[in-house]
């Protein structure tokens, strides 16, 4: 069982990431209603063509202080901070998606439903 707000919605592709959304044509990220479980050889197959962070985003546990946008001063994710920052609120989306991950999102923990209308916005930089 997931423990509350254990989820970084905004994984690398390693051990254990499952698919949560995959970028549409209009350069956003339409996130899946549940994440999907990922075989060999989807994994391989993401290695192939354009960044997969550009393709897809990935779930997986928050490591916290392990991952370099952890802010240990606050005890929290500092990328969906900078996101809410970033992006004017004219471009945030006005409904929240259907997702499976809510009740354990480390993102929409800390920030609530504002997360979830930058959310489809983000992809990761790799
Ligand atoms: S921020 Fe919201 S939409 Fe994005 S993964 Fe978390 S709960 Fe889902």
């Amino acid at each position: 069982m997931e423990a509350p707000r254990s989820l970084c919605p905004s994984a690398p592709l390693y051990q254990g990431s499952r698919l949560l959304g995959i970028a549409n044509e209009a350069g956003e990220v339409d996130i899946l209603a549940q994440p999907l479980e990922l075989n060999e050889g989807f994994v391989a197959a993401a290695q192939v063509g354009s960044p997969v962070g550009q393709r897809f985003r990935f779930v997986n546990k928050c490591v916290k202080s392990a991952c370099q946008q952890w802010d240990g001063a606050s005890q929290s994710c500092s990328v969906i901070k900078t996101v809410l920052d970033k992006i004017e609120s004219t471009f945030w989306k006005e409904e929240l998606v259907a997702c499976g991950i809510r009740s354990s999102c480390r993102w929409y923990g800390q920030e609530g439903a504002n997360a979830c209308k930058v959310c489809p916005l983000v992809k990761y930089q790799y």
